[in-house]
């Protein structure tokens, strides 16, 4: 997919290659508080290849969050680092290089699908320089949502707004998608659908992603490769890799295969707990 700037108005100050990045996680360890600390990551060290779909999973309240917030910028961890390329993830932030979906889409009620996409590249419109930003019109067909452009939020179901969300993460182009249970507060008919909309934006855009999910059967079905953490404080207890072939489907969860890889992951997860 091409880098268009055809409005002009808006500039990135985009520097190389920024299809997807590699992502270097060396002994992290964080622990929030100070009087009594209460230790979330421990001794955490990942190497994830550009492109990869990487999924995070561990039980409830075993850091994974954290973990997602590390990568991203968002939190300083108490010792170890994270290196995305060449740079510290804030420094790509600042960039604009890093995309966030939660599972709240928090979109802006008073604005259009079009224009909630187009926010964040409205915000940064001063301060950057290089084109770098995606048109709004590509960004709403890589989520299948043109005819919705002009649509207030409200008038779209959850799934919808979600991938208004997923869009308007996209908006510059980040090299690093990161994604904490984007699909948790919706049905499952409706994650379902959202489990194949996502692996068809992620074949068309291949940024590298990490994905915080609870549900094993979604981490398996959509990764490349699943980090299982144990409870907190949150160790790598495994990393498991995903070769079924692409796309996966309804059916691929019948395959013996998958079927392996879930009990895989499970074992995993029961022997931490
Ligand atoms: P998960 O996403 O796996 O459910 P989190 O990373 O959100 O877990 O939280 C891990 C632990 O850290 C929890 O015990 C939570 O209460 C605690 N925690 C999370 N954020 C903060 C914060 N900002 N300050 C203090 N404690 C926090
Ligand atoms: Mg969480």
């Amino acid at each position: 997919m091409g880098i268009s700037d055809k409005a002009g108005s808006h500039w990135v100050d985009y520097e190389g290659d920024m299809t997807a990045c590699q992502v270097t996680i060396r002994n992290l360890s964080h622990s929030y508080g100070d009087d009594e600390p209460l230790r979330v990551l421990d001794d955490i060290s990942l190497d994830v290849q550009p492109g990869q779909f990487v999924s995070i999973v561990g039980p409830s309240g075993c850091g994974k969050s954290t973990l997602l917030r590390a990568i991203g910028g968002l939190l300083t961890p108490t010792s170890g680092e994270v290196m995305v390329d060449e740079q510290t993830p804030r420094q790509l932030q600042q960039k604009m290089g890093i995309g966030f979906v939660f599972q709240d889409p928090a979109l802006l009620p008073w604005r259009s699908v079009r224009k909630n996409i187009d926010l964040p590249l409205e915000v940064a419109g001063g301060r950057t320089r290089r084109a770098g930003r995606k048109a709004v019109r590509e960004l709403l067909d890589l989520v299948g949502l043109r005819e919705f452009s002009s649509y207030p939020p409200y008038q779209l179901s959850g799934g919808m707004q979600q991938r208004v969300a997923i869009a308007r993460a996209l908006a510059f182009d980040p090299p690093l998608l990161l994604m904490d249970e984007p699909f948790g507060a919706l049905d499952e008919i409706t994650r379902e659908a959202m489990r194949q909309e996502l692996q068809r934006i992620w074949a068309a855009a291949r940024k590298t992603v990490f994905f915080v999910t609870h549900s094993i059967r979604e981490a398996a079905l959509l990764s490349d490769r699943v980090i299982v953490l144990s409870p907190r404080p949150a160790r790598v207890l495994g990393s498991f890799e995903v070769t079924l072939p692409r796309p996966r489907t309804e059916q691929t969860e019948d395959d013996p295969e998958f079927l392996a890889c879930i009990g895989t992951l499970r074992e995993a997860l029961r022997l931490a707990a």
